[in-house]
């Protein structure tokens, strides 16, 4: 998959992007042979009025078979295989995610539960067990983040294994993407930079890990554009629409990026982050972003500094020297997570030893580190990372990553 010069890209999902998309759905379902959809979402996303929202843009014109909206937090296998099952009951024929990350690969996990017939999903866990186009799928995100909307993958949690799991086919790919700014107006502050730097993430690993191509790079580019001219704005200024429509496209075009060229260490460790301590997804990929390119930069120096272009514009770019460009494009990153915890009231957190749960306890103990670089050490993201890493190396990033301290250059391995 990582040999020189050979690589493959896909993204077959029709995007359907603007400040009134939603209404399109019937349309798109009824093309697709569908006239039951079963309601995917969660109980945030239905409190803030999305489901409302949504239903009226479609009026009369579909029927929706039933409403699933208590998807938890990180989809699990539990909630995967329960509704399912109220899939199946209410006679539905297609699928319509409203949410997150965790509704979109809860409804791709049901989506090959009914469309395989199967009853557990576990035993569909990792790449090339699909083998046929499942049901219609529509994915309306709510975030500005994952790009599941159009990725072949599906993060999935085995709870009692502590573990998160790919599932990854190009049958996972939804059929369309509904990129309305109507659906991100009423995302919280720490949500919106959490997420929005998860899709930094995914654009700046794609940019720089080894399976990266000529057209995962123009879309990681133009993601990363978006998000620095957006993100921060988006914070501030929660109902302006068109930063809400750009953040909306940038997040789909670092998942068409990550989705074509995979990740590395950034994705692994956070990963094992969140199925060891139950950290959002979004909070571990904003902290982990500037240890990635500290432990990879002599491997990658060149193609980092490329980053500058996008982050700075022409002119900061023109006027670096090649030498520091890749260290400037570190410094915006941790700046912007300084400024995302200001503009947030200080809830979007810079490293994880200051994240405390509700009774004042760190959510990440410094004593789960071991745990946490064990777990990453089975991440399949690792072995895109441009640099190797053993446990040693892992817990060393983490480490630093708790502390919020640079990693020591002296103790990076340089293979
Ligand atoms: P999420 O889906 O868990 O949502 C976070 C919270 O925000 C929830 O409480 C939700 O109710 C609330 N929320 C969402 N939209 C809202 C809105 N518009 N208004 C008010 N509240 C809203 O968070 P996420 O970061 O989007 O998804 C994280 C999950 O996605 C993780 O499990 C992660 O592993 C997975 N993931 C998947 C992929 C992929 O390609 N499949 C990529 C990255 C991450």
């Amino acid at each position: 998959m990582c040999l020189p010069g050979y690589y493959e890209y896909s993204c077959r999902v029709k995007i359907v992007a603007g400040h009134d998309a939603l209404e399109r759905i019937p349309d798109l379902l009824r093309r697709l042979g569908a006239r039951r959809p079963l309601l995917v979402t969660d109980r945030g996303v239905a409190g803030a009025g999305l489901v409302g929202i949504l239903r009226e843009a479609m009026g009369e014109r579909l029927e929706i078979g039933a409403v699933a909206d208590d998807v938890p937090p990180d989809s699990d296998l539990e909630a995967v295989n329960r509704l399912a099952v109220l899939y199946r009951e209410s006679g539905c024929d297609a699928l319509i995610a409203l949410g997150g990350g965790s509704v979109m690969d809860t409804a791709k996990g049901i989506n090959i539960l009914v469309s395989e017939r199967g009853d557990d999903l576990l035993k569909f866990s990792g790449a090339g067990t699909l083998k046929r186009p499942l049901k219609p799928l529509i994915a309306v995100p709510t975030t500005a983040g994952t790009g599941s909307e159009v990725t072949l993958v599906a993060v999935i949690k085995d709870r009692q294994r502590r573990l998160k799991m790919a599932f990854v086919s190009y049958f996972l790919l939804p059929d369309a993407a509904i990129l309305d700014s109507r659906m991100t107006l009423s995302l919280p502050a720490p949500i919106t930079a959490a997420t929005g730097m998860d899709a930094l993430s995914h654009a700046v690993e794609a940019y720089y890990c080894l399976g990266k191509n000529p057209l995962s790079d123009v879309t990681a580019l133009a993601a990363i554009r978006l998000i620095g001219g957006n993100l921060l704005n988006v914070v501030h200024n929660p109902s302006d629409r068109e930063g809400r429509l750009a953040m909306a496209n940038a997040a789909a075009l670092a998942g068409m990026a990550f989705s074509n060229s995979m990740v590395g260490m950034v994705h692994a460790l956070g990963h094992a982050v969140g199925s060891v301590c139950g950290l959002p997804h979004g909070v571990c990929m904003a902290i982990l972003l500037p240890y990635g390119l500290e432990y990879n930069r002599h491997k990658r120096e060149a193609v980092m500094g490329e980053l500058l272009f996008p982050i700075g514009g022409p002119e900061i770019y023109g006027k670096t020297a090649p030498e520091d460009r890749t260290g400037r494009v570190i410094a915006y990153i941790r700046q912007l997570n300084e400024d995302l915890h200001a503009a947030t009231g200080g809830r979007h957190a810079r490293f994880f030893g200051e994240i405390r749960d509700r009774e004042g306890n760190h959510a990440a103990p410094r004593r789960r580190l071991p745990e946490i670089a064990r777990t990453a050490l089975g991440d399949g993201a690792i072995f895109y990372n441009p640099e190797d890493l053993d446990y040693d190396d892992l817990l060393m990033v983490l480490e630093a990553a708790w502390e919020g301290m640079p990693l020591d250059s002296g103790r990076i391995r340089k293979g």
